[in-house]
């Protein structure tokens, strides 16, 4: 985790926040790599998840919502972790997360047990009294559904369907960190799918299956990944059943998705709360039922931290340790890096049209800095999948060698057929998960 951390800071993915103020704990902010990364994340789910799907809609509510939301969501009486004290060491903890009774790091003597709610209470308007209070939402779920009925009525979906949303969080978590793993402020890409009662448990399976599969379908290697059923004593308040991604991180297996079976909790709560109907009627059966929920939940930091840990590797080259962060080129921050072998001949000249023409494409990097082991050296360590070289042959016949990341084989091809062969390559696509027949 060290050797991740210390490259996401030396190559920009990942700054802490406020680093010149000593940081604020827990908050982390992504650099021009970072933000790369991420964005490949979000699109990647959102064209499989969204846009290649015709059971499936794309929403973006609201952070604020009406503060009744969160007492009919069961989050204001709810939402809490118990929270210890060690009376010696002064440190915090979850008491769940404890084995023993007393404290972990000194074996101090522990508080009684108390519940801290996670939610982030911030005040609307210039008065701070308790009628303006509103929260930082702790998951974008609750924005999907309040808005199920606007959805059905301004689309024209059926049951079943989902709606898919990404946006930030906010959770007063008590014990943050390993990185970008637990932290105060993070992103999610959440769907709820909605079923009719008595269809939900193949649905559930079908999305645990669907979500499984996606983490490798981007290159996390199989053995790290685990799909884990929740006991019924961890299951929350709302969940018929749930199970949860997991990655094998450097410290454990870990959460990176959940995906739960929420019943026609959320719905009926709202409809009994905002006193609005919030059923579906089924014209072609003639009745008329609360449909069930299917939410796979997933962060989009926790995933990326995965696929970053995935891919860094170190090999030998030439007697020097190379460090190669092997991305799916469809994740990958940087797509190609084109250099000139010379600084002369016109070749930077060459290389950097090249740039030009390939940059209203995908993004690229331009490098004609120190030798060419170096400059390849450079890219392996951001997972730049390939790296064109414009050389003497270039300027004579218009060809390029093109080298890929991990095998380092490197071919020659014309400079014409580069943007069909990237495009092959690098771009996110594919076409739609097609449910299966229920
Ligand atoms: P945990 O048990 O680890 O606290 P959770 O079960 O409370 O997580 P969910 O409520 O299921 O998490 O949230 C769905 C997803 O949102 C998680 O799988 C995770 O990827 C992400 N997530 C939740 N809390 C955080 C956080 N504090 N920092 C980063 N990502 C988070």
């Amino acid at each position: 985790m060290e050797k991740i951390a210390s490259l996401c800071k030396r190559r920009g993915f990942v700054f802490q926040s406020s680093e010149i103020y000593g940081g604020l704990s827990s908050c982390w902010d992504y650099g021009p790599l970072g933000i790369e990364l991420k964005r490949n994340i979000t699109e990647a789910w959102w064209r499989d998840m969204i846009t290649s799907r015709e059971d499936m809609v794309g929403l973006d509510s609201s952070i604020l919502m009406h503060p009744r939301v969160w007492e009919a969501s069961g989050h204001v009486a709810g939402f809490t972790d118990p929270l210890v004290d060690c009376k010696q060491c002064k440190q915090r903890f979850r008491a769940d997360q404890l084995s023993g009774e007393r404290c972990p790091e000194c074996g101090g003597e522990l508080t009684e047990s108390r519940n801290f709610n996670l939610m982030f209470k911030t005040f609307m308007g210039p008065v701070e009294d308790t009628a303006s209070v509103v929260y930082m939402r702790p998951e974008t779920a609750q924005g999907i559904f309040v808005n199920f009925q606007n959805v059905l009525n301004s689309s024209r979906q059926k049951i079943p369907f989902g709606i898919g949303q990404i946006g930030k969080s906010f959770r007063n978590e008590i014990t943050p960190g390993n990185f970008l793993f637990r932290t105060r402020e993070f992103e999610q890409m959440e769907i709820e799918f909605f079923v009719k009662p008595g269809e939900d448990e193949r649905w559930h399976a079908y999305w645990k299956a669907e979500r499984f599969a996606w983490y490798q379908k981007y290159g996390v290697n199989p053995a790290r990944l685990r799909l884990r059923e929740h006991g019924s004593d961890e299951l929350a308040h709302y969940a018929k059943g749930c199970a949860d991604v997991e990655y094998e991180f450097p410290f454990g297996w870990s959460e990176l998705e959940g995906i739960a079976n929420r019943g026609d909790f959320d719905l009926k709560q709202h409809a009994q709360f905002s006193g609005k109907d919030l059923s579906f009627f089924d014209e072609e059966a003639r009745e008329r039922f609360v449909p069930y929920v299917i939410e796979p939940s997933a962060g989009v930091g926790r995933p990326l931290l995965a696929f970053l840990v995935d891919a860094y590797d170190e090999d030998v080259v030439q007697d020097e340790t190379r460090v190669v962060l092997r991305l799916d080129p469809r994740l990958a921050p940087v797509k190609a890096a084109v250099f000139p072998l010379m600084r002369k001949d016109g070749q930077p000249e060459k290389a950097m049209a090249i740039r030009d023409q390939l940059k209203r494409h995908f993004a690229v990097a331009y490098d004609q800095a120190g030798a060419i082991g170096r400059r390849y050296r450079r890219q392996d360590e951001i997972g730049t999948p390939f790296s064109i070289t414009v050389d003497h042959e270039t300027m004579q016949n218009d060809t390029v060698t093109v080298r890929e990341r991990d095998s380092m084989q490197q071919v020659r091809m014309p400079v014409d057929r580069l943007v069909d062969e990237l495009r092959a390559r690098v771009t996110v696509g594919r076409a739609g998960v097609i449910a299966p027949a229920l």
